[in-house]
């Protein structure tokens, strides 16, 4: 059974979405359209549709014999083990697919009634789910450049902002790669440094052989000519030799930072990552413009939820993949 889901009262506003999703049958079924695009709803354990939904528990019954025949739709998701509901989960969803300089806990805490750090844990752990593991590597054109991220120190206290200060210079700042193909998706990573051997490594990692590669005049990139169709545009010469620019990317750090600048207090490098992946992904869906806000809120919700991940899961992939770049 599909739910018809009346598309007048579409959540516009924060205070909307809220309202919207205190409604359980809203929930109900936008969590059964990611998760079973079909629209028949199947037993997470043995995967049968012979199913009965108890409205009262807004359970599932499987009849097929097994442990664990009853299931909520919270099960075999990211949400699984939370004891916050799906009333809050999906307004928080909905709040990082559309809102364009982010959102931050004290935000979502105040708009759902919850303590800050509750807030920032389902923050946490969205993003996280956000993060588009699965790309093909790019081809065709494809834009490569760095950035530094942070830096905030008048936003910390003295004491450490004289540690951070009297460093390196860039200390408190975290190097990030990005990778933006012509007409396709932009995705950017935190990097350790922007010593060659590290930014060739990603760039070979990420980018299919023979492709055209755009980089400025670092020389770090020198040498990936042997592989790529390389060009470099040199900023102290030129920002655009006909199509050889890094404009794209400039134009999506910009974003960043803006979005870091009003929202976010800081941004701790172990946090960036998750940050840049909800960035990139408002980015990459930012043309849906026709599908709108809900459009939007549906893509996220069944990237989510469509992948039968729970949280466990997904930190463990997460270090899984940490060790792998490494390892690369
Ligand atoms: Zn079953």
């Amino acid at each position: 059974m599909i739910t018809m889901i009346n598309t007048n009262n579409e959540p516009k506003t924060l205070l909307d979405a809220v309202k919207f999703f205190s409604d359980y049958e809203n929930c109900r079924s936008f969590m059964v359209e990611a998760r079973w695009p079909d629209g028949k709803v199947k037993c997470p354990t043995c995967g049968s549709e012979h199913v009965t939904y108890m409205q009262k528990t807004r359970r599932w019954k499987c009849y097929s014999k097994h442990a664990r025949p009853q299931f909520t739709l919270k099960v075999g998701t990211i949400f699984e083990d939370s004891p916050i509901s799906l009333e809050k989960w999906l307004p928080t969803v909905w709040l990082l697919a559309n809102c364009k300089n982010g959102i931050s806990s004290y935000e979502v805490a105040r708009a759902l009634g919850l303590t800050q750090k509750t807030a920032w844990f389902m923050l946490h752990r969205v993003r996280l789910a956000m993060r588009t593991t699965v790309f093909g590597k790019p081809g065709g054109e494809v834009e490569v450049d760095e950035t530094f991220i942070g830096g905030k120190a008048r936003n910390m206290h003295l004491d450490r902002r004289e540690k951070a200060i009297t460093g390196t210079g860039g200390k408190d700042k975290a190097a990030v790669l990005g990778f933006l193909r012509r007409g396709g998706e932009v995705r950017a990573e935190v990097v350790p440094n922007r010593k060659k051997r590290t930014l060739q490594g990603m760039v070979r990692g990420q980018v299919a052989p023979g492709a055209a590669v755009y980089t400025d005049a670092l020389a770090s990139y020198d040498g990936l000519e042997s592989e790529f169709a390389h060009q470099v545009v040199d900023h102290a010469v030129e920002y655009v030799r006909g199509r050889v620019h890094t404009n794209g990317l400039e134009n999506f750090w910009s974003l960043l930072k803006r979005g870091i600048k009003g929202t976010y207090v800081s941004v701790e490098p172990f946090h960036l990552e998750s940050y840049l992946d909800e960035q990139a992904f408002r980015y990459n869906n930012r043309d849906n413009e026709e599908v709108g806000d809900t459009g939007r809120f549906r893509a996220a919700l069944a990237h989510i939820v469509g992948k039968r991940l729970t949280y466990d899961e997904l930190i463990g992939k997460t270090a899984l993949e940490k060790q792998n770049h490494i390892l690369n």
